[in-house]
């Protein structure tokens, strides 16, 4: 009795190890979707299709923007994130030809998106549906960049970080060619600049200014911007983004950013951001099969060549380096409020509406 007894000690105690376990267990094991979608190094094989929103979501039947184009160059190649929906692909490469016809030698590719979306494991809210593209505002040099160049290249900042006006030595009548061009075409719901960029524009620009409507104001994006294409044929669950508001934009909702508001420090700078804490329960329920979905067998065979079959006529890919280090810009991810949204409207305030000067 005695014996049973104290063997009961040790018994209960390891039932109780196990059971604790168990509980802890559903916890433990659901994985952050950012772990999951970030070890997917290859797209899912399937028919193109954005599922779910631009910061909520992830896409099937991805292609990869080739290293190299005639007038492009994939800046950051380890980070892996040159992939898209093909019309957001074919859209830069397009981009990149119109652009040089303008007299902009050629676009540095910035972050498009993980091989099969989704939260992304630094950097982005959004860049999760294959329809989001940062492009540097930076021309290619006449030299090609090495591969360690393209991991290595600092950024320009175009805008001054104390007053959020653009740096007139550095920006060019080209500038805001390339972000017209960009603008014209119907499938680019939405570009975001820095406001002292979208500034720049709203006081310079002549004629036309319908495309400045597409053109918004954000943190951030004053060493690249940022283009979004709307939901593509082929994605009935896409979660199409609010329209835009009519006008061109260069009204109160542009002076909000010079105030003080937007720049105060966050209250909770520490909290964990929405990507950062996504399981597979927080994205719609199709990105689990886009999760399990075969894969090509190579990256290679997924690169998309101008719209001509894939991987028609492949030249060799460069080879990323293996060490892949810390991004040094995520996008200005880090100043971002915690009530940063790129999707809404601006707020507007009844303040002096930034004006050109009397005779521009
Ligand atoms: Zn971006």
């Amino acid at each position: 009795m005695q014996m049973l007894q104290r063997s009961w000690t040790p018994l209960m105690a390891a039932a109780f190890a196990v059971l604790a376990g168990l509980a802890a267990q559903p916890a433990a094991a659901e994985e952050l979707a950012k772990d999951l979608f970030g070890a997917k190094k290859l797209p899912a094989v399937a028919a193109p299709q954005s599922i779910g929103f631009y910061s909520t979501g992830c896409f099937a039947g991805g292609v990869a923007i080739p290293m190299d184009g005639p007038y492009w160059e994939v800046m950051r190649p380890s980070r892996n994130r040159r992939w898209g929906h093909p019309a957001m692909i074919g859209l830069i490469e397009k981009l990149s030809r119109d652009a040089a016809a303008d007299g902009w030698r050629g676009l540095l590719v910035g972050d498009i998106s993980q091989p099969r979306g989704g939260p992304m494991l630094t950097g982005h809210a959004s860049h999760q549906i294959g329809l989001d593209a940062d492009i540097w505002l930076t021309p290619m040099s006449d030299k090609r960049l090495s591969p360690n160049q393209r991991e290595k290249m600092s950024a320009t900042l175009l805008v001054d970080e104390k007053t959020h006006l653009v740096k007139e030595a550095l920006w060019t009548p080209q500038h805001a060619l390339l972000l017209k061009r960009a603008a014209s075409y119907k499938e680019v719901e939405r570009i975001l600049v820095n406001p002292g960029i979208k500034k720049k524009l709203c006081d310079t620009v002549k004629g036309d200014r319908a495309w400045l409507r597409k053109i918004r104001p954000f943190w951030g994006h004053d060493y690249h911007f940022h283009m979004r294409v709307g939901c593509q044929p082929g994605s009935p669950d896409c979660k199409r983004q609010e329209v835009t508001a009519p006008g061109d934009g260069c009204d109160q909702s542009l002076a909000w950013w010079f105030t003080d508001e937007p720049w105060r420090p966050a209250k909770n700078p520490d909290k964990p951001k929405a990507r950062e804490m996504m399981t597979m329960a927080s994205l719609p329920r199709g990105c689990q099969a886009v999760l399990d979905a075969p894969a090509p067998s190579s990256a290679e065979a997924a690169t998309y060549y101008g719209g001509a079959s894939i991987a028609a006529s492949a030249p060799a890919a460069v080879q990323p380096p293996v060490a892949a280090p810390e991004p040094a810009i995520t996008d200005g991810a880090g100043a971002l409020p915690a009530s940063a949204n790129a999707f809404a409207a601006t707020p507007e305030i009844g303040i002096p509406l930034p004006r050109p000067r009397p005779g521009n």
